[in-house]
């Protein structure tokens, strides 16, 4: 589904992220950990071309994007992204901030957009809220809008950075079931999150980043009960 090959990102003299090769399967769960400033967003950032690498390539669906001739425009609605912050539009409802990409980039008819946005709105649980302004809602649910928002585009993967880090922890456990129903119905995901219990539940891999670099990936049981780096253990020792 996608695949990245050494890929190297620098910020001016910064290697930020160093030699990464990565690859995600259809409909694969993987959830990336590691510590602050590790390379985790950058490396998100760079699956969607939010940043653009130094080298390396990045293939999608077996297509290599190469961001001096694709046009990223395209290639990002295959790859929706969800942040820590949800970036709502707070002068447009929840049903239109749902609809405003599919329509304005998508240039998908306004009916069409607006049985969409609906259902998507159903399916995080959030139909009776299309009317309200992003001020009225909660955390959690602000985040599920931006899950539905992002889903509004369609795309075939879906990026997560740290969407519960923000929300008060009562809020953080409706957030993680929406992202365990769209792994349940097959969506591919990449996560990054500190929430272990979600990584061990739903994740098919985990993927620990070191100073840019993988130190070790392997299914949540191996990594958590049984990882077998001296670095993956510390950073399991001063997190779990
Ligand atoms: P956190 O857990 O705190 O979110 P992270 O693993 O997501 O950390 P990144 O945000 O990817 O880490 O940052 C990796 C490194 O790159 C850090 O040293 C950061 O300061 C640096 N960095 C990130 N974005 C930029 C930027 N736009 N310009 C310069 N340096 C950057
Ligand atoms: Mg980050």
């Amino acid at each position: 589904m996608i695949r990245v090959d050494k890929l190297n990102k620098y910020f001016g003299d910064l290697h930020v992220l160093k030699d990464i090769d990565f690859k995600v399967k259809e409909s694969e769960v993987v959830v990336l950990i590691g510590a602050s400033g590790s390379g985790k967003s950058t490396m998100l950032r760079c699956l969607n071309f939010l940043e653009l690498r130094n080298s390396g390539e990045v293939t999608i669906r077996g297509e290599d994007v190469d961001p001096k001739k694709d046009n990223l425009n395209v290639v990002r609605q295959k790859v929706g992204m969800v942040f820590q912050h949800f970036n709502l539009f707070p002068h447009k409802t929840v049903l239109e901030n749902v609809t405003e990409a599919p329509i304005q980039v998508k240039k998908a008819s306004k009916a069409e957009a607006l049985k969409v946005g609906k259902q998507l709105l159903k399916k995080v649980g959030l139909e009776d809220k299309a009317n309200s302004y992003p001020s009225r809602l909660s955390g959690g649910q602000k985040q599920r809008v931006a899950i539905a928002r992002a889903l509004a585009m369609k795309p075939e993967i879906m990026l997560f950075d740290e969407p519960t880090s923000a929300l008060d922890p009562e809020l953080v456990g409706e957030v993680l079931q929406t992202m365990k129903d769209l792994a349940k119905e097959g969506m591919t995901m990449v996560v990054v999150t500190h929430e272990m219990g979600f990584a061990r539940e739903v994740a098919d891999r985990v993927v620990y980043i070191h100073e840019g670099r993988i130190v070790e990936t392997g299914h949540p049981h191996n990594i958590f009960d049984h990882p077998k780096e001296d670095r993956t253990k510390a950073f399991l020792g001063s997190i779990l």
